[in-house]
């Protein structure tokens, strides 16, 4: 028999309270690359995949995130030659990703991403 209990929704509040709790847990590398982006840094050009598809691997200097680009080389008659990418994948250091709150995303993490950064910045500074 299906579980007809409803779990009680999910307040934005709540959620958010749970993702400011979740940052503040954050190693500092990480916050700064959710603050600030990857420094992505070419760790192997590109290169043809065996698919005929062409890779190129990036890693993030600061956290080691590595994404992985694939693209198709467009050599159509009558039009330049240019590379469309196909997809992205990325593969996380343990600790970078944080557990999802359920629900929709309904308010912008960089928000808080960029509060938990100056509350940091302003324990870092505070009694010089
Ligand atoms: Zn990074």
């Amino acid at each position: 028999m299906a579980n007809t209990k409803k779990k009680a929704p999910l307040t934005r509040d709540k959620a958010e309270r749970m993702v400011a709790g979740a940052l503040h847990q954050l190693p500092e590398e990480f916050l700064a690359c959710r603050d600030l982006r990857h420094a992505w840094k070419v760790q192997d050009n590109f290169h043809e995949s065996d698919n005929g598809m062409t890779t190129r691997t990036l890693k993030c200097v600061s956290c080691e995130t590595v994404r992985t680009d694939v693209y198709s080389v467009l050599k159509t008659p009558g039009m330049v030659p240019r590379m469309e990418k196909v997809s992205t994948s990325y593969a996380y250091p343990k600790g970078y990703q944080m557990r999802q709150a359920p629900g929709p995303r309904i308010f912008a993490v960089s928000q808080l991403v960029r509060y938990e950064t100056l509350l940091r910045v302003l324990a870092a500074t505070k009694g010089r």
